[in-house]
């Protein structure tokens, strides 16, 4: 089995599952107990804080812990809301192509009087520091712009929209939860106001993630109760989750520079083989990309049924993404940077992670060659194409 598919989300890492498992069993405790257990528990989510703190350049006191990049997400936009709201703000610029932690929040944002403007992405998909700064108004209290796209993998002009951001008086918070534990990020030196991070892309555990707040700027609670995270998000700590992701983002960081070199080579390899097929395409800039990102669209096949055959072949993609699979709608993704509903629909994602082998490469692109040929045999799409009826777009 090859799993392509680290963008949904990441196995654990031996050493995570390790300090999870020696967590829930040795510090059990409440931390917000004053007793020994409890106190141990507080003292090995502060170490986490700290850790998770150096490794993106922030004060531990910046730190607060999630449920994941979810509600990471959706905690930095209400408090920017809110804040702007307080000074009369109430204008929002984010993307088109942002997860929807990110424009579901807006939209609803949109519906509560807010204005939100979605800047259009180029078709390399990348976000221009000029586009966004164009945007800006008087009135604008927020620019929310993701580090890397989960779905093309591309990375994003950050540190200079952050740099625009603060020339204006704007906050500036971003969606790195594709980048963190995958590329160097440095909130100070990338200007960032808020960040969200989630444990389960960077072979940490599900349910858990943190946002990072720049000092000063004062979050909304989502969640009121108790005065756990500074008043900021009340419940008992996740303890042995948080305990586990600190010290998966260690290693993702440790390692950071090796793994790049390593697994950008097996994805331009692999870019390279399925260049091959065609018609077919490329999706987001192939240099600004994540490290494990490859995404394709191939004309005149279903993307859900490539998942199928590949499936049966031993391979775990995705077409789209893990939220909207399952519905009919091409992805949000592709059709921001321009690719028409047709192309869209006949699209593969292919993730990698640190274990992808040579051999798991060639294999992959193989199998992906054989499939598109083996769907396009009998695709009425591709027949009319062939026979001269209709335009091929790619
Ligand atoms: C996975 C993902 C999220 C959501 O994170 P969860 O921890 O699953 O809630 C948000 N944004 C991006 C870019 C993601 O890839």
């Amino acid at each position: 089995m090859i799993y392509a598919d680290n963008a949904a989300t990441t196995k654990m890492s031996e050493a995570a599952i390790d300090t999870m498992v020696k967590t829930m069993n040795e510090t059990f405790g409440n931390p917000s107990s004053l007793y020994e257990v409890g106190q141990k528990a507080k003292e090995v989510l502060e170490q986490a804080r700290a850790d998770v703190a150096a490794v993106i350049g922030a004060d531990p006191r910046e730190i607060t812990f999630t449920s994941g990049g979810s509600e990471a997400d959706n905690q930095a936009i209400r408090s920017a809301a809110a804040l702007g709201a307080k000074k009369g703000k109430k204008h929002i610029i984010s993307s088109a192509f942002e997860h929807h932690a990110v424009l579901h929040t807006l939209e609803r944002l949109r519906q509560e009087g807010f204005e939100i403007t979605l800047l259009d992405v180029h078709e390399n998909g990348i976000v221009l520091p000029e586009q966004v700064e164009e945007a800006i108004t008087d009135n604008t209290c927020l620019v929310t712009i993701m580090t890397a796209n989960n779905e093309i993998g591309t990375i994003q002009p950050v540190r200079e929209i952050g740099e625009i951001c603060r020339k204006h008086g704007v906050l500036f918070h971003t969606d790195a939860v594709q980048a963190v534990g995958h590329i160097p990020i440095d909130v100070k030196k990338d200007n960032i106001d808020m960040l969200s991070a989630s444990a389960h892309k960077f072979h940490g555990p599900k349910g858990v993630g943190f946002l990072f707040a720049k000092k000063g700027i004062r979050l909304t609670n989502l969640i009121e109760g108790g005065a756990q995270e500074n008043g900021k998000r009340a419940g008992t700590e996740n303890v042995p989750g948080i305990a586990a992701m600190a010290t998966a983002i260690r290693e993702a960081d440790s390692r950071m520079e090796a793994y790049a070199a390593e697994v950008s080579r097996k994805r331009d390899r692999l870019i390279r083989g399925l260049r091959e097929i065609p018609h077919c395409a490329l999706n987001g800039d192939e240099r600004c990309r994540l490290p494990g990102n490859v995404n394709f669209c191939f004309e005149g096949i279903e993307g859900e049924s490539l998942l199928l055959l590949l499936d049966d072949k031993g391979i775990q993609a995705s077409s789209g993404s893990a939220c909207t699979s399952g519905s009919l709608d091409p992805s949000h993704v592709l059709l921001a940077i321009g690719r028409v509903h047709d192309v869209a629909h006949g699209s593969l994602r292919l993730s990698l992670g640190e274990d992808i082998t040579d051999e798991d490469v060639e294999y992959m692109i193989g199998a992906v060659k054989e499939v598109v040929e083996y769907l396009r045999s009998f695709s009425p799409v591709w027949r009319d194409l062939m026979a001269g009826k209709g335009e091929f777009i790619l």
